[in-house]
This record gives structure tokens, C-alpha cells and sequence, in this order.
């Protein structure tokens, strides 16, 4: 199989659980809920994404041919210490090319694997943190893991929805875009009246890293 990667590079992780961990996010192109392309936003079941996950044009992109390739690159990217080593697989959605034998590849490097999905796909097993982040109008199938990531508010999306699924964590996350400073008055204002959930801001916005 092929992998074909917008982008490799390391980071801060800036959103959830593992938010202010050193990590190398692999993005994966392409999404089951939008084409990625503009002229289709309005008709995609998710309107408000806000990621480039489009061809391999990003940094560290490319076509993998194998999962050892992929697995390699990964490694460079992070380094050559062996410590605390943690990848994030995200989209896209990731779980639309990652497979079993990835999975291995990487974890032969010494990592920790993390993957951001929107819950549309099982998860393999030998995945240390699952964030599922659900989207309205999606079939949910992928329903327990170590975080679930709302982005707030949504139209036919809401909290109380998820409350009795197997997560560790239950995370709102304000939408960006035009309405953030609203979206985060209404994330606080909702956290503080259920205490279940807890704000997930974008750090890496704030602190200025892709
Ligand atoms: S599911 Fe995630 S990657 Fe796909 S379009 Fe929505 S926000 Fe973007």
C-alpha cells in the first residue's frame, strides 16, 4: 500500500489531552466528510473544518511506498533521542490509510501512537490515545477511547449526546473562525454548568506553531 501524507513535522501537540506534549503529527490526506475543496464545503456533511489536508505538498508530504518508509521518516523527524517519543496521526482522516503493519512500523521506532479521528472508522488495536472528535450528520462507530474532542457548538451535535460513551475525557473545543471569542464564552459557560467536560483551546495558535 501507499500512504500518501500532506505533511510531517514536529510540533507541540496544541488541542485535547496531550495538548503542550512535544510530538510529530503525521497528516494524512484526504476525508470521508469533505473533499477538502471549497467549492464543495457547502454540500459536505463537515462545513467547518479548517485544515489543509489536500495532495502531499506540505512539509515532510510525499508518497510513502511502504509502511516502513513512512515509519523511517517519522523517526527523522522527531530525532535521535529514544525518550518520550510520541506520533499523532491525524487528517484528514487518518483512518482511511492506516493499518496494522503501520502501526507496528512506528511502534519498532520507539513510539507512542495517538490518533485525531472523527469516529467514522474502528480504530486497530495497539493505539495508546484515541481522540475522537464526532461530527454531525456522521455515523459514530469508533464510540470509546482516552478522549472525545466536541467542537462547540454544532447543529445536531451536542454534548449530551456523547456523555454515555467510553471515554476517559470529554473535551469541548470552541469552533474556530469568526465567532471564536463567542464559541468560547459558550464552551466556558457550558463547562462550567457540566462539569463532565473541559475546554480544549488550540495552543498552538496561541503560541504562533503550525
Ligand atoms: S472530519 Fe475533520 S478533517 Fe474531515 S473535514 Fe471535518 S474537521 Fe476536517
Amino acid at each position: 500500500m501507499t500512504y500518501s501524507v500532506k505533511e510531517i513535522y514536529k510540533t507541540i501537540q496544541g488541542e485535547g489531552g496531550q495538548s503542550g506534549r512535544s510530538a510529530v503529527l503525521c497528516r494524512f490526506t484526504g476525508c470521508n466528510l469533505w473533499s477538502g475543496r471549497q467549492k464543495d464545503r457547502a454540500s459536505a456533511i463537515c462545513q467547518f473544518c479548517d485544515t489543509d489536508f489536500v495532495g502531499t505538498n506540505g512539509l515532510g508530504g510525499g508518497h510513502f511506498a511502504d509502511p516502513r518508509a513512512l515509519a523511517t521518516e517519522i523517526s527523522h523527524t522527531w530525532g535521535i533521542s529514544m525518550k518520550y517519543r510520541l506520533v499523532v496521526f491525524t487528517g484528514g482522516e487518518p483512518l482511511m490509510q492506516i493499518n496494522k503493519i503501520l502501526l507496528q512500523c512506528v511502534r519498532d521506532k520507539g513510539f507512542e501512537i495517538a490518533i485525531e479521528t472523527n469516529g467514522t472508522y474502528k480504530v486497530p488495536d495497539d493505539v495508546d490515545w484515541i481522540c475522537v472528535s464526532p461530527k454531525a450528520g456522521s455515523k459514530l462507530v469508533q464510540t470509546n477511547g482516552q478522549e472525545l474532542k466536541l467542537v462547540f457548538p454544532q447543529n445536531g451535535a451536542m454534548p449530551k449526546m456523547f456523555e454515555h460513551l467510553n471515554f476517559k475525557q470529554f473535551y469541548l473545543q470552541p469552533m474556530a473562525g469568526p465567532y471564536l471569542k463567542r464559541n468560547i464564552e459558550l464552551a466556558v459557560a457550558y463547562c462550567m454548568r457540566n462539569p463532565l467536560w473541559r475546554i480544549s483551546l488550540q495552543i498552538h495558535k496561541i503560541i504562533g506553531i503550525s
